[in-house]
């Protein structure tokens, strides 16, 4: 393990602990299962800036609580499942008004 990946762990660990290592959602606590979720789903500018530097993400989750919350595994799927499905249906009823 590299430098900068085990430097990445320990910060992820730091974030886990701060939420309070169990998913938001239903309290699942594996730790290996829960992933840091951005509570707004973020843009997709976010998101591209998120896949960019996770390290800038994981530090920036540590400092501010309000807009991250850890889901486990199946809640975080759920949810994008669910704002995918939202998406959708904006869609759908765009193309009915036009
Ligand atoms: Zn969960």
């Amino acid at each position: 393990m590299g430098k900068h990946t085990e430097r990445r762990h320990k910060l992820r660990a730091q974030v886990l602990e701060k939420y309070g290592n169990r998913c938001a959602t239903c309290g699942f606590a594996v730790k290996r299962a829960l992933e840091v979720d951005h509570i707004q789903g973020g843009g997709k500018s976010d998101r591209r800036q998120r896949h960019q530097d996770r390290t800038t993400w994981l530090r920036e989750a540590l400092k501010d609580n309000s807009k991250y919350q850890l889901l486990c595994a199946n809640c975080n799927r759920i949810k994008q499942f669910e704002n995918k499905e939202w998406e959708a249906q904006k869609q759908f009823e765009m193309q009915l008004l036009s």
